[in-house]
């Protein structure tokens, strides 16, 4: 007879996802937050790890000719609250322990903002700014088409993340329709608006940022008039989060991303950067400002310093030196594990978690998931209004714990999270 496994397939595949530095952070995070509400062990493990890890490998033929293999996974963390609910990433260095950390942060990120949602993300490894859009279509539609035993509008409903777009949720639709044979408009959000998308989904992420630092400052006893602001990203959370800001009169002092960075002690004009940046592919050489060197970004004087690219970029080298007031976590996990407890020491950093910062995008995908249930559309001024009351309640209440039990807004804000997601399922119970 042979050898009994020394491993046990759960913990091989524990042991897999924490070889994930960014999924290590992710669990750091929770485990926080669960020590802090003493969780029972039991709930606290069913918790921790995801329910579904689903990994597909995705062929497509490209424009010359040839057979191409992507890999793509999707990561339901779990379900006992609602339908999955999270992007879908197409970026270079997506793997399985990143996409496992992703959709962990989605489901504190839903239940913090009291959504009827579970958790996922997923994502492809692909460079979709080397793809042309017809080999992003082909990519598309053959992965929604391999992910159909594990999709639909009560089970699991991506949206955009990193690297794609309303066009690339439209061709999801279109594919997801035409397999059950009527449109199902609720299948993914984040779509565009002839194809019942919501009013105000595209800018409600960086609305959201905005709305949330300007909370902020006025915490702090500042004014939104004048605050400088810099930020690491300007696709759409970044975009719109300046847009927002500096039509409330603050100042873009300096905007960096993949292709470089740009400084203005007056002010980046965003009316003009915006459609730079879709033109030029990236915000370097934008004539509204000078070069500055892209490794300087985030340790600028600033009042308001967003990161809304990619996670890990507050490490433990660079905590120290941040010279802001407020930091708006527009990105997913941009923040690592050292760099936390370093902000945590210093304690002159107002930091606006993630889970909390960037859960306007996801509040909105909510909204626009309902109203392709009941087929109605509503006005741009109910979606924000809704919006907005629903960040206030939840900054409301993170402040609250935070004073009262005097933790850091991050772990108050998973607290948050993670008691909802452990109190479903405790009342639901274990089956059988
Ligand atoms: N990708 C976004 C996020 O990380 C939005 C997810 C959604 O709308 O489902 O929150």
């Amino acid at each position: 007879m042979d050898n009994p496994p020394k491993v046990s397939p759960i913990r091989a595949m524990q042991e897999m996802l924490l070889a994930s530095p960014v999924f290590k952070q992710a669990a750091a995070q929770y485990d926080r937050a669960a020590e802090f509400l003493n969780l029972k062990p039991d709930t606290r493990e069913r918790c921790k790890w995801p329910k579904r890890l689903i990994s597909v490998s995705v062929p497509v033929r490209m424009d010359d000719g040839s057979l191409q293999m992507f890999f793509a996974h999707r990561v339901q963390h779990h379900l006992s609250r609602g339908p999955v609910k999270g992007g879908l990433r197409y970026h270079p260095s997506v793997d399985i322990g990143e996409v496992a950390a992703l959709a962990s942060w989605m489901t504190w990120k839903c239940a913090l903002a009291g959504l009827p949602f579970g958790g996922g993300k997923g994502g492809i490894a692909c460079n979709p700014q080397a793809m042309s859009p017809p080999e992003l279509e082909r990519l598309t539609r053959r992965f929604t088409q391999e992910m159909i035993p594990f999709i639909g509008p009560q089970i699991d409903v991506m949206a955009p993340d990193v690297g794609t777009n309303e066009q690339v949720m439209a061709w999801m639709v279109d594919t997801y329709s035409v397999h059950v044979g009527s449109l199902e408009p609720g299948i993914v959000t984040g779509k565009p608006l002839g194809l019942y998308g919501s009013k105000a989904r595209r800018e409600a992420t960086g609305h959201g940022v905005a709305f949330l630092a300007m909370l902020a400052i006025e915490k702090l006893g500042m004014q939104v008039k004048d605050a400088t602001v810099v930020l690491q990203g300007f696709g759409n959370v970044g975009s719109y989060a300046a847009r927002n800001l500096s039509m409330n009169g603050a100042k873009i002092i300096a905007v960096g991303d993949a292709t470089g960075a740009v400084y203005n002690a007056r002010g980046l004009d965003t009316r003009q950067l915006m459609p730079y940046a879709i033109e030029h592919r990236g915000v370097a050489g934008f004539p509204g400002g000078e070069a500055i060197p892209a490794e300087e970004l985030l340790t600028l004087e600033c009042d308001i310093l967003i990161p809304a690219a990619l996670e890990r970029v507050i490490t433990e080298e660079n905590a120290s030196k941040l010279r802001c007031k407020v930091l708006a976590e527009g990105a997913n996990g941009p923040t690592t594990t050292e760099a936390d407890a370093i902000l945590e020491a210093r304690d002159d950093i107002f930091v606006i978690p993630d889970i909390m910062c960037n859960s306007g995008g996801v509040i909105v995908s909510y909204f626009e998931w309902v109203q392709a249930l009941q087929h109605m559309s509503w006005t741009e001024k109910e979606v924000l209004q809704k919006l907005e009351s629903m960040l206030a309640a939840s900054f409301r209440e993170v402040q609250t714990l935070a004073k009262q039990k005097n933790l850091p807004q991050r772990v108050a804000a998973m607290a948050l999270g993670v008691q909802r997601v452990a109190e479903t399922k405790e009342l639901r119970g274990l089956y059988p």
